[in-house]
């Protein structure tokens, strides 16, 4: 017997049964993205290395450990050989500033509000909500340093996951990591407090004492997070601008009545974020295993990328956690419409005529549902009912020789019989009667 190959590990097969889920996040964050006008961008799934290593941060655990490369298969050297190494997007961030520097986005009226959903990539080790490939739902606004703008991001963010039915289940955390310019005192005061415990940080830890001190802040590791307990407060170390930039943002969320918790210890895994940083946290995950999704402000990485000085700020929400939330919150999702009209046919003539029907309806724009699978007319009945069609169209030996069709009318109950020459314009007044 041949070897039955599975899928890669850390990925997942989102069967039928489970669309209408991602269905209903993706509709939920582009309706509430389309009204507070962001546009949606789509950016190439796989990219240069170099746009992440630059961005994201050399040492960071993404960039270090958790990328997919990209080669042609079975790697034959030609000419048209693309030198750089390419890697599948491990994040939505660094590819959107790409394209508003190729693009020249900074002539648009600023600042430019974008929107993604799509999946991502990380080698990291699978186990209960991580995968290896997983969705996101993306924000951007670049061109505002505005406190108003945190806030705009913030709102959204709020309305998605209120309009998702998880609201009450969540909180938002947020801090300020502040600037360029706070940042040398921050990183000296906290090499100073952590040098006397630098045995017992973890080796991660040991190595981030020397390369980003702030990273140790939101170490997972349970020695670590005892020791940053009496860390100085980043908050207390922020200069007048930042202070004042973050003090306007929770100014502007108490008056909107949007919860968060200030977290003096967020300070997020990549190394382009500066000021406002964010997460929003499922309440009853004490052990924070499961984070919904993540953001802030990077007010340096357009220049980095050599684009002119542009500040900006982002977030992403992990679907398939929210997905998981959305389950165990037990919130009641719509089903998928898949038809207006369902087609039951009896008999080999009858099937004949159905399929015929179909292509005629389908060229006149209407999509009509069948199942050719099922014979007898109970079983088609009730997929007829199950699909949630709102007229049937029953197709018997007696019709085929009239030339006619029966139609029931799934929620009157009542039927009546037209014929074929008829059908196309009966079936679009009665559709239009029930507002399809
Ligand atoms: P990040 O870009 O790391 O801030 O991730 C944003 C959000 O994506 C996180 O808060 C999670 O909800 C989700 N996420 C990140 N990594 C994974 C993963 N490996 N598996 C599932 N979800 C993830």
């Amino acid at each position: 017997m041949a070897e039955i190959i599975q899928k890669p590990r850390g990925t997942k097969d989102i069967l039928p049964d489970e669309q209408k889920y991602w269905q209903f996040v993706e509709k939920i964050v582009e309706r509430r993205c389309r009204a507070l006008e962001f546009g949606k961008i789509e950016t190439p799934i796989f990219e240069y290395a170099k746009l992440f290593s630059r961005g994201i941060g050399e040492t960071t655990d993404i960039v270090e450990k958790e990328m997919f490369e990209v080669k042609r298969y079975k790697n034959i050297s030609t000419q048209d050989e693309e030198n750089d190494q390419m890697v599948l997007r491990p994040e939505f961030t660094a590819s959107v500033v790409r394209a508003y520097i190729e693009k020249g986005m900074h002539v648009w009226p600023q600042p430019v509000k974008l929107f993604s959903f799509g999946p991502v990539f990380r080698y990291e080790r699978p186990q209960k909500g991580r995968y290896r490939q997983l969705w996101q739902f993306n924000l951007e606004v670049l061109g505002s340093d505005q406190p108003l703008t945190d806030v705009v991001v913030l709102l959204l963010i709020w309305q998605i996951f209120t309009d998702l039915g998880i609201n009450d289940s969540i909180i938002i955390e947020i801090n300020s990591i502040g600037c360029k310019t706070c940042r040398p005192k921050m990183r000296k005061n906290l090499i100073n407090y952590l040098s006397p415990y630098n045995n017992a940080l973890c080796g991660d830890c040991q190595r981030r004492l020397q390369t980003n001190p702030l990273r140790i802040l939101d170490c997972k590791e349970e020695n670590c997070q005892k020791i940053v307990q009496g860390a100085p407060q980043l908050i207390d170390m922020l200069c007048t601008e930042c202070k004042s930039h973050f003090k306007a943002v929770l100014e502007e969320l108490d008056d909107l009545n949007i919860p968060y918790d200030l977290n003096s210890r967020l300070v997020r895994g990549l190394d382009y974020y500066t000021r406002t940083t964010f997460e929003v946290v499922d309440i009853s995950d004490v052990a924070r295993q499961s984070v919904l999704g993540g953001g802030g402000r990077y007010d340096n990485l357009v220049e980095l990328y050599g684009g002119k000085s542009t500040p900006a700020i982002g977030f992403a929400g992990g679907v398939e956690r929210i997905i998981e939330k959305i389950k165990e919150r037990g919130v009641k999702i719509p089903e998928i419409r898949k038809t207006d009209i369902y087609m039951v046919q009896i008999g080999d003539k009858a099937k004949k005529l159905a399929l015929k029907l179909i292509c005629e309806l389908g060229k006149a724009g209407l999509a009509v549902s069948c199942s050719f699978g099922k014979d007898s007319l109970k079983s088609q009945l009730k997929a007829a009912d199950k699909s949630e069609a709102k007229l049937t169209i029953i197709i018997g030996q007696r019709e085929v020789l009239d030339q006619t069709v029966i139609i029931k009318d799934m929620f009157e109950g009542c039927q009546e019989t037209i014929e074929i020459n008829e059908l196309q314009n009966y079936l679009f007044n009665k559709l239009r009667s029930k507002n399809v």
